[in-house]
């Protein structure tokens, strides 16, 4: 038997392309009751229903769902510290609870322990990949890379930006900016599983100079992503608008800097217009959307339906601290909710994509992760479909599989997960019976 070949069995639950809005019998959904899925080296290498033989490693966990693990693309690592602080919206929040914590990141070992603790935090809540801000310190990108890279996971992260309107423990300058994002990319980017992104923290914080300076890296390298905050609540954007008041919208802050493409990764995007929307699209950028910060800041309700009307992609994200768990699950419920209030339904299918096939494939990492597809690395999770009295009685009485999906996403969280794969290897061990 070689370590490297397992076969984890279970209900085998992914996609093969997008579900279409509303619809709860989507041909996309790819659901495959008690089959085997065979991994080897690291990455899944096919799908059977027949046990296989004793070259393999067998991981029974028939009964259980097994998926891809969640790609989370909007969370602050150095937030672990403020999530569920009391009492704020947006501005102020940022101020009171999460420069103070950000700033306490100049501390390398304090940098270091926060990167091990979030990056096993997010595997034990079933998230693989995420696409994450660290702090305006560059040694808080090598601290999370670091963790990354010991781990085998897929991080997209880079030094935040921030020259103005931030305390001055916390702001950098052009030139500063410029030297660490030149020694981070050489050293990052590319290596293994990591990929830098150029992280603007939003436009407010960033003088024009330093806009320009991020457009011009985006442009020097088309493989580097780009992320930051986009229209995320009311107050914000006005802002924007007295501190550019030149441009058409928050977004055409970003765009005419050269922030807008097809690796950029806006988080939030609530208050935006249709020619926001249809720029968006047109560039193949994607929208983070992060239900549980949005309710919580009460920064508003993200419109998810003309989102993808418009054809822009829209991934699920946790925006830990502004959000209230580093589970997708749970933030998938919260999305449910948001698009209730507005109106729409949300199905899990859109629900459950947008968290893996599709944030993958927006990306541009479809070939890597997000699917169950032979080829794919083995970042795997198996799930309990359901803990607890009463949402065992209610995967009882489902009759369909939506209605079963659908409850599961609605009642489950992190303690659900069973066990984790990070390329095939176990990361994450609820019960080692
Ligand atoms: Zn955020």
């Amino acid at each position: 038997m070689t370590a490297d070949r397992l076969a984890i069995r279970g209900d085998l639950l992914d996609f093969t392309g997008a579900p279409g809005w509303g619809d709860t019998e989507p041909a996309a959904v790819r659901f495959r009751s008690g089959h085997w899925l065979l991994v080897d080296g690291g990455r899944i290498v096919g799908v059977q229903a027949e046990a296989p033989g004793g070259d393999f490693d067998r991981h029974d966990h028939a009964g259980r769902l097994v998926l891809p693990g969640f790609i989370d693309t909007h969370v602050h690592s150095p937030q672990i510290d403020v999530i569920a602080s009391y009492g704020s919206e947006l501005l102020d929040w940022l101020t009171t609870h999460t420069f103070p914590a950000e700033a306490r990141h100049h501390d390398q070992a304090h940098a270091e322990a926060t990167a091990a603790l979030f990056l096993d935090a997010l595997i034990a809540h079933g998230t693989t990949a995420a696409v994450v801000f660290p702090t305006v310190h560059a040694g808080s990108v090598d601290a999370l890379f670091a963790a990354a890279e010991a781990r085998g996971m897929r991080v997209i992260a880079g030094k935040v930006l921030m020259d103005r309107n931030a305390p001055d423990d916390l702001v950098d300058s052009v030139d500063s900016a410029e030297r660490d994002m030149r020694r981070l990319i050489t050293r990052w980017h590319g290596r293994g599983r990591l990929a830098y992104a150029v992280t603007v923290r939003f436009a407010p914080t960033s003088s024009p100079a330093q806009l320009a300076l991020a457009g011009r890296f985006c442009r020097d390298d088309p493989s580097l992503y780009m992320q930051t905050h986009l229209a995320e609540n009311r107050a914000e954007v006005r802002w924007v608008h007295e501190l550019f008041p030149d441009a058409r919208s928050y977004l055409d802050v970003y765009a005419r800097t050269g922030l807008l493409h097809a690796r950029s990764v806006f988080a939030h995007g609530i208050w935006l217009d249709d020619a926001d929307r249809a720029a968006i699209a047109g560039a193949g950028a994607q929208i983070a959307h992060s239900p549980s910060s949005n309710l919580f800041l009460g920064s508003g309700l993200f419109g998810w339906r003309a989102a993808e009307a418009a054809g822009v992609a829209v991934s699920v994200a946790s925006d830990v601290g502004g959000g209230t768990s580093l589970s997708l699950l749970r933030n998938m419920a919260d999305a449910y909710k948001v698009q209730a209030l507005a109106g729409e339904r949300l199905t899990a299918w859109t629900a459950l994509h947008a968290a893996t096939r599709g944030a993958a494939e927006a990306l541009g990492l479809g070939a890597e992760i997000g699917s169950l597809q032979p080829g794919r690395i083995a970042d795997v999770c198996v799930w309990e479909p359901a803990v607890g009295a009463v949402p065992l009685r209610r995967a009882e009485v489902a009759r369909t599989l939506h209605e079963r999906v659908f409850a599961w996403m609605t009642l489950g969280d992190e303690r659900n997960l069973v066990r984790a794969y990070v390329a095939g290897r176990a990361h994450y061990d609820r019960s080692p019976s």
